[in-house]
């Protein structure tokens, strides 16, 4: 029996904090399940979405895209897991499926889409409601705690990877050594790549972090790596990162914004994208990306660090995402 109201962690715009909320516990659309949720981890989007640098898409939202849960119910039609099931659910909770981008297998970017979350009701809550198409099963290794930062630092992190060039670069910079760039490194360092992390000036412990899992350079963003680097990723929003990542990549070299929201990019010489370096971002993911980074991870098993709270305590998370305190990933079980 599924008990009628939820504890919820709702968006209070006015104070930009989250507030506790008993809500009625959501009911499956077609092809949709209910999965009660086991964990969901804390992304840099849900502080975006909190301290209102994202528009707002939906009164009162509850954050959280990175959930793992089991079906407790399907909607009409909803087939593809069975009850019981173990799910992850995604940021991208809905493509359109007929727009130009969904035709040509580029949903990522789709004209109409719906983001968990922002769009639709997340997983800072007891239950979650999601369209089943758009869900993942998980890799059995890992748990639901350690699964649950797969679902966007990894697959964000997995696709700035891959438009960095893949395992094709040789040596890479990740600048921010946070949720997406604790997993990212061990991916790469699996297959042979050289990793250089950037830090915040003076995070010592950001650098020794970075080096356990096998970077073999850390340090902080205004300094310089022994050698010039095939590909940079930026996952932290800090906009002066784009001119100092484009001065330590290589002739031809690239650099990935992994972010949604990034502060302004100051003005910089062409001298530092000359040499046909390139800057671009990274929007959303596809299925297919959560398809092959969840195969990826049968043969590289990787382990995410994660620091749970209590779902009531998710405050306490986010000021702790907020403040930099959280080595590798938050991770909020009700
Ligand atoms: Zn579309
Ligand atoms: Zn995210």
């Amino acid at each position: 029996m599924l008990p009628e109201t939820m504890l919820a962690m709702a968006v209070d715009s006015a104070t930009r904090t989250l507030r506790a909320t008993r809500r009625p516990v959501p009911r499956p659309g077609a092809g949709e399940v209910l999965v009660q949720v086991r964990a969901c981890g804390v992304c840099r989007t849900d502080l975006h979405i909190l301290d209102g640098e994202l528009p707002p898409h939906r009164h009162a939202v509850v954050p959280g895209h990175e959930v793992v849960g089991e079906v407790v119910l399907q909607g009409p039609g909803a087939t593809r897991f069975a009850m019981g099931a173990r799910v992850g659910i995604p940021w991208l909770g809905r493509a359109c499926g007929t727009c130009p981008y969904c035709r040509t297998a580029r949903e990522n970017l789709c004209d109409a889409p719906q983001f968990t979350g922002y769009d639709r009701d997340g997983g800072y809550a007891e239950y979650a409601v999601a369209d089943e198409r758009f869900c993942f099963a998980l890799p059995a290794a890992c748990d639901d705690l350690h699964a649950a930062p797969l679902l966007c630092a990894g697959l964000i992190g997995f696709r700035t990877w891959r438009l960095a060039g893949g395992a094709v670069a040789r040596r890479i910079g990740l600048w921010g050594f946070g949720a997406a760039a604790h997993i990212v490194c061990q991916l790469a360092v699996a297959q042979g790549q050289e990793v250089a992390a950037f830090t915040r000036p003076g995070d010592t412990q950001g650098q020794a972090f970075a080096r356990s899992l096998g970077a073999g350079w850390a340090g902080g963003s205004d300094e310089r790596p022994p050698q010039d680097l095939d590909a940079a990723l930026i996952f932290a929003p800090a906009g002066p990162l784009v001119p100092a990542a484009l001065a330590t990549v290589r002739k031809g070299g690239v650099v990935v914004c992994g972010g949604i929201h990034m502060s302004d990019i100051p003005a910089f010489p062409y001298a530092l994208l000359w040499g046909e370096r390139e800057v671009r971002s990274v929007a959303n993911l596809t299925r297919a990306d959560g398809e092959d980074f969840f195969a990826l991870l049968e043969r590289i098993p990787l382990r995410t660090h994660v620091r749970s709270h209590a779902l009531a305590d998710a405050n306490t998370a986010v000021d702790d995402l907020r403040a930099g305190r959280v080595e590798g990933a938050a991770v909020l079980v009700p």
